[in-house]
């Protein structure tokens, strides 16, 4: 494959604040995951793959050897997606990959480094990204929000069972690896398999005005948060009972001449802070005029600082 440079440093100089030239530049073309079942029983769909061609260019990734360092770190400027026709996976998919070409700004700190990469060492990447969607791939449940019987890594029907990534939301990082020859081979990537972040699509369907668009992952993750917030408004409203409840009773022996349930209906319409403030201080003050007597009466009763209340 060959690349044109003048295309290529357009690319590139759009994440750069000065205008980089060729000689300024070391390029190099790098595989970041493909549909093959890895070693972690998890498999990325070829339509996955084209998402993340979307989301990774503009990511730096960082050499494991040296990640402290910004000179060593590399930024992906162009991904795409390959498909090899002739070479199956063990799913009987064309082996796809997503391929990505990426930019080191030459320095003298990183010469060694280019030299190892233009030696052909061993490479191999690691990425992070959020999936949206991890199915079973024997029945195709959702794995996080259903789950199923099937157990990764066993054999059902001839087909080994394992996860299906699909939906992808966000690419954060990858690194690149130069694995030394001795190292277990096979050891391919390790990704993040985050959910999707609810507060961005909140956020889109805040600002939405007409028609909005939702992935299946984005949809899942709305339904969760929509059941959470359920919930915790059902938690709200029990508390509220329970504080309405606490100031009937307070305000019967704190105000007697009020009428009770004049006064919760009053209540009823104040917010959570404040009736929990009113429910303290009524609360406060019916204990002061019925003070609970002590379980030990005379001598082994503890003296406390409430005993003034009993000289009423
Ligand atoms: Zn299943």
């Amino acid at each position: 494959m060959t690349f044109d440079t003048a295309k290529e440093l357009e690319l590139i100089n759009r994440y750069t604040r000065k205008t980089l030239t060729e000689d300024d530049v070391y390029r190099f073309t790098l595989t970041l995951c493909d549909n093959e079942v890895d070693r972690d029983l998890e498999r990325f769909t070829p339509e996955a793959l084209q998402e993340l061609a979307a989301l990774f260019p503009g990511k730096t990734g960082l050499f494991d050897h040296s990640c402290k360092s910004e000179q060593q770190s590399a930024r992906l400027f162009c991904c795409w997606v390959e498909s090899d026709r002739t070479r199956l996976t063990s799913c009987g998919e064309p082996y796809t990959c997503l391929k990505a070409r990426a930019y080191m700004v030459r320095t003298k700190e990183n010469e060694g480094l280019i030299a190892e990469i233009e030696g052909g060492i061993k490479k191999e990447v690691s990425v992070g990204c959020a999936m949206g969607s991890l199915c079973c791939s024997v029945c195709g449940a959702e794995r996080r929000a259903e789950g199923c019987a099937h157990e990764k890594g066993r054999t059902y029907h001839g087909r080994l069972c394992h996860d299906v990534l699909s939906h992808a939301i966000d690419a954060y990082e990858w690194s690149f690896v130069a694995v030394p020859a001795q190292r277990e081979a096979g050891v391919t990537k390790a990704f993040l398999k985050e959910e999707p972040m609810t507060e961005p699509i909140l956020e889109t369907v805040k600002a939405a005005d007409g028609e909005l668009k939702l992935t299946k992952a984005q949809l899942l993750s709305l339904q969760k948060k929509i059941g959470e917030l359920e919930q915790a408004g059902a938690d709200a409203l029990a508390y509220r009972e329970q504080l309405l409840d606490i100031i009937g009773r307070s305000v019967l022996v704190a105000l007697p001449q009020i009428n009770k349930s004049l006064f919760v209906e009053g209540c009823s319409s104040m917010d959570i802070h404040a009736l929990k403030t009113l429910a303290q201080s009524l609360k406060k003050q019916a204990k002061a005029m019925l003070p609970d007597r002590p379980q030990l009466g005379g001598a082994t009763a503890k003296p406390t600082e409430d005993n003034h209340a009993f000289c009423i």
